[in-house]
């Protein structure tokens, strides 16, 4: 079998030789754009080239190296007739609810003031947290978004989320589909979205929902940049609507250094860390994809691409 890898890292060897501990009889080689075709039957991506899939058209199945597949739909020539598989979790899961609980346990017992405190060698109890006060709501409950739920609910907040459509989750109170997110904003405080970005989410988290949510909210965006309506977010700040911001990630990456997200002390910044791929199980999980469709097997984690996730 053939597989080709398909992404810009300078040092591909770092994935090609895991994918080759996984699949010893694979024969693998690096996308180069002027390489001849190689007649691949797998390819493993991020942000491929259009070219790839004129070059390759045999392939039977695509392998997106990230759960988000909004830059891989978007390729024109993408084919319709072969399965496009994203990562389902892969390690990456745990991390997002890590990285949230961190902010929203930080935010909620107001750990930044405890360390002003310090730095004014003042020794001062602040007020003690009542979960009821922090109500929080996911948006999407897929592999990430439960995640995140379940981690909140077992930590005791109130928690909601919204998803396309309804999960029985313990200690998760369900919200479904375009009727019911005005209900799910009604009883957050706490935002946080783990949506995939489609036609139907991009702008989503604009000033009309913002404000929607419950007084003195709070944003914490690990989906995508283009969630967000970044002005309406500022507006909401300036307001006073939303107290504090939570941003992984942004419509332009870098952050460009004149964004007016840098000066605002209500917004904290991380360069798209969250979840980082892991590359073991990452190839193990695709590995062991490719293993099950060579025996004829089905798969999970097959996306919608008409639909975007
Ligand atoms: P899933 O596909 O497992 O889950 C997506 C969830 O969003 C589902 O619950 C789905 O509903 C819901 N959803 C999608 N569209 C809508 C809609 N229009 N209205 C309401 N709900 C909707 O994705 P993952 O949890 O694996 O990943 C989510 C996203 O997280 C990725 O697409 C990616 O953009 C982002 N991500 C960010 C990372 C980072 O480092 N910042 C790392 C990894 C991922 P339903 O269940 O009903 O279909």
């Amino acid at each position: 079998m053939k597989i080709l890898f398909v992404a810009a890292d300078p040092k591909p060897e770092r994935w090609t030789n895991l994918i080759q501990q996984h699949l010893p009889d694979a024969e693998i080689q690096v996308w180069h754009p002027d390489s001849p075709s190689c007649g691949a039957d797998y390819a493993i991506v991020w942000h491929p080239p259009a070219a790839l899939f004129d070059k390759e058209p045999q392939l039977k199945a695509i392998f997106n190296l990230g759960a988000g597949v909004d830059a891989l739909v978007k390729v024109p020539n993408l084919p319709r007739n072969v399965p496009v598989v994203r990562l389902e979790d892969a390690g990456m899961a745990v991390q997002m609810a890590e990285y949230v609980a961190y902010h929203v346990i930080g935010i909620t017992r107001d750990m930044d003031a405890y360390r002003e405190q310090q730095t004014a060698g003042q020794w001062k109890l602040r007020r003690p947290i009542e979960r009821s006060d922090w109500p929080v709501g996911v948006l999407g409950l897929g592999h990430i978004g439960q995640r995140v739920a379940r981690t909140l609910a077992g930590l005791e907040y109130p928690v909601c989320g919204w998803s396309r459509s309804s999960y029985a989750i313990d200690g998760v109170r369900s919200f479904a589909g375009e009727a019911e997110l005005d209900g799910f904003l009604g009883e957050t405080r706490v935002l946080i979205n783990t949506l995939p970005l489609t036609d139907s989410t991009r702008d989503l988290i604009d000033y009309s929902l913002l404000s929607r949510l419950r007084p003195d909210a709070v944003v914490i965006n690990v989906g995508r940049g283009e969630h967000l309506v970044d002005e309406d977010l500022v507006r909401a700040i300036e307001e006073g609507r939303v107290t504090r911001a939570v941003l992984d990630v942004f419509r332009e990456e870098p952050l460009p250094t004149t964004h007016p997200f840098w000066n605002m002390s209500q917004v904290s910044i991380t360069p798209h860390v969250s979840a980082r791929t892991l590359r073991e199980a990452t190839i193990t999980q695709i590995g062991d994809k490719i293993l099950a469709l060579e025996q004829g097997q089905a798969i999970s984690g097959i996306v919608d691409v008409q639909r975007g996730y």
